[in-house]
């Protein structure tokens, strides 16, 4: 063995979980089910699947964020001294490293409920292990109710559910018998302070808490807890002045972003030791400001210091407002909990909450609510439509969402031409889940064969899987918006994104192209390989690629009016926009490349911030709606007189 090995082997073993092991090999041998809680890096996510797959099992280990899957796979295949891909993989949306000798492999929850559409026993696996379980993501709660149906039909298959100190007893209840097995926590005291006043500026207090803390306090490294890339990328860039201002009397700092879309090398970095002390010998120290992902996900050692920002992104939806949308929002308690718990894994550590106890205390809920019960249904009642689990009211869910998101997912899918009016799966419905895409998606990328535009359909379908590409930092926001406009395509938004991803690629995809333009790197490659294997699935299925010049821009709207007919906005006065059905208010969100306000658009999301918006819009005739999807609009009474007068002036 290589001498890594050994290394590694050494603090293998020192981890809690690892004196469990045989304990847990000898339950399975009695237990189809088996709960097993630890503090969070106790070793469960490396440890357990890795002993399962040594005795010679084929074991699935899902992790809700692909960003998990990835490094732990590469962990797990160093720690056992084999290439990542071969013994040990990993399987994400729209990247697959796995191979036929591949005995583990690390999954997302989402794909592994893809897999079950095509395998509904999941005959491949011998072991199941839905990790981080505590995180209630919707594809892990589909995955419980599935994993009741399978063991049913499979008594040979094991399934273990791990989670954080937390929830165990709600699983151990939900999978009736299942002995819980607990890995003893191995904690230190973390002492927690609050603000006085709340801060205006979170990220600013961050990155001010940070300087504090580097400046005054004893050895040990930082992590920060923020909300997405944008303020996660202005921290780093911030923190980094802060500390040069101070020179050579603080020890060196080595920040590191830590977020999804950051490709696996950079994502890495957080496992690099800090710097070692300066010319005065003073102690470096590193600094991550990561996402939620930090908070269980993944443990980063040496972690001394957490700062709280008190927030995270979190899916909201309205099944009233049929709206769904990402939203800064406070985290709970049993978070904040975690979060401050990751600054005492190897020592006592503090932890510093930007935000008031009084704001703990009354603003923060006990414990977040599942997805399931804040998600638009319609990509999962289809996965389970495509499974053959028909009846979605003896679905045995853990906590079953509101009847009335379950009949908007039924509705929007009929509408859709997925499902049938008796609610039967259509062959057009099979050809959607055929593509990892929400089902609106998937359907523009299937009608725009009919409308000979599935080369730019297909570009579109990329560009909108990706982060925003357009960036727009605060000290440069007019040169920024003033490289954005070249790209400005008068019809509106999806055809301006069409046009950014031509340039790149016309462009060569040069990095320094995108930095003179103002558009992230990142998100353009990340598009570029999302498109390609999109379009390898796009002629699997036998759909032609076309493009046609005449007619491109009506078409390609067109098209989209097929899968996104229920998001439309008509304007009521300057510019003021009311949703179709909902009747809400709406404002063209400031980053539009449309020059005027037109009376009819189509929306791409629907964005809740002090003032509601639409982002990524483009013109539309309503008269394209009623061809496109004539059932919608007469079920729901359009056009109403205002649609109706328009559309006889027409
Ligand atoms: P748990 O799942 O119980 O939270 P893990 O198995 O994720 O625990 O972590 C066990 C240990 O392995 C931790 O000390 C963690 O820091 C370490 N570890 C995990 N992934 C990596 C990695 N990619 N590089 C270095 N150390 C890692
Ligand atoms: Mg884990």
């Amino acid at each position: 063995y290589s001498s890594n090995y050994t290394k590694l082997l050494k603090d293998r073993k020192s981890l809690p979980v690892y004196e469990a092991l045989l304990q847990l090999e000898n339950l399975l041998k009695l237990h189809q089910v088996i709960i097993l809680q630890g503090e969070t890096g106790s070793g469960k996510t490396t440890q357990v699947p890795q002993y399962l797959a040594g005795l010679q099992k084929k074991v699935a280990c899902t992790q809700p964020r692909r960003v998990a899957a990835m490094s732990v796979a590469k962990r797990v295949a160093e720690e056992m001294d084999v290439k990542l891909g071969e013994h040990v993989g990993y399987s994400v949306r729209f990247d697959e490293c796995s191979s036929e000798s591949t005995l583990l492999k690390y999954l997302t929850d989402g794909m592994l409920l893809r897999e079950a559409m095509k395998h509904p026993t999941l005959d491949q696996y011998d072991i199941i292990i839905l990790d981080e379980a505590h995180e209630r993501t919707l594809a892990t709660d589909i995955l419980f109710g599935l994993m009741k149906e399978v063991l049913q039909k499979r008594r040979d298959l094991k399934v273990i559910v791990m989670s954080a100190t937390l929830n165990a007893d709600k699983f151990q209840h939900y999978f009736e018998g299942a002995p819980l097995l607990s890995v003893p926590g191995r904690l230190f005291p973390v002492e927690v302070f609050f603000t006085q006043v709340a801060e205006e500026d979170y990220v600013a207090a961050a990155v001010k808490t940070v300087m504090q803390i580097h400046a005054f306090e004893d050895p040990g490294d930082i992590l920060v807890f923020l909300t997405g890339e944008e303020e996660i990328e202005t921290a780093c860039r911030n923190i980094k002045k802060e500390a040069n201002k101070y020179g050579e009397s603080v020890g060196k700092l080595l920040v590191i972003p830590l977020y999804s879309t950051l490709p696996p090398s950079a994502q890495q970095k957080i496992f690099e030791p800090a710097p070692g002390p300066n010319t005065k010998n003073i102690p470096g120290r590193k600094c991550i400001i990561a996402t939620n992902i930090a908070e269980t996900s993944l443990t980063i050692d040496g972690v001394v210091y957490v700062v709280d920002s008190g927030l995270s992104k979190q899916k909201v939806y309205n099944p009233r407002m049929r709206v769904e949308s990402l939203m800064v929002s406070p985290i709970s308690k049993a978070s904040a909990k975690q979060r401050a718990g990751r600054a005492g894994r190897t020592q006592p550590g503090k932890c510093y909450r930007l935000y008031t106890e009084e704001t703990y205390r009354s603003e923060l809920q006990e414990t977040t609510h599942p997805e399931i019960l804040r998600s638009n249904l319609t990509s999962v009642v289809l996965t389970l439509r495509v499974m053959g689990i028909d009846n979605l009211v003896k679905f045995d869910f853990m906590d079953p969402p509101a009847p009335e998101t379950m009949m908007r997912a039924l509705e929007i899918l009929n509408f859709l031409g997925a499902l049938d009016d008796e609610g039967d799966l259509t062959e057009l419905g099979s050809l959607i889940s055929e593509f990892p895409l929400d089902p609106e998606l998937s359907k523009i990328l299937i009608t725009s064969e009919r409308f000979k535009c599935s080369d730019d359909i297909l570009t579109l379908c990329a560009m909108l899987s990706v982060q925003n590409p357009f960036l727009r930092p605060k000290e440069s926001g007019e040169v920024a918006d003033k490289a954005k406009a070249q790209f400005a395509h008068q019809d509106g938004d999806h055809l301006t994104l069409i046009s950014v991803f031509s340039a790149y690629i016309r462009e060569g995809q040069r990095q320094d192209w995108c930095s003179h333009n103002f558009i992230n790197p990142r998100s353009m490659r990340a598009a570029a390989e999302i498109r390609d294997q999109l379009l390898v699935k796009f002629n699997k299925l036998g759909l032609q690629v076309l493009s046609e010049e005449r007619g491109r821009s009506e078409n390609i709207r067109k098209c989209i009016c097929s899968g996104f007919f229920t998001q439309v906005a008509c304007k009521e006065k300057s510019s003021i926009y009311a949703t179709l059905k909902e009747k809400q208010c709406v404002a063209i969100h400031p980053s539009t490349t449309l020059a005027f306000r037109p009376e009819w658009v189509l929306y791409h999301e629907y964005i809740l911030t002090s003032k509601n918006y639409i982002r990524t819009v483009s013109i539309i005739n309503p008269i394209w709606l009623l061809e496109l999807a004539p059932h919608y609009f007469e079920l729901e009474g359009f056009p109403d007189s205002q649609g109706k007068r328009q559309l006889e002036s027409l």
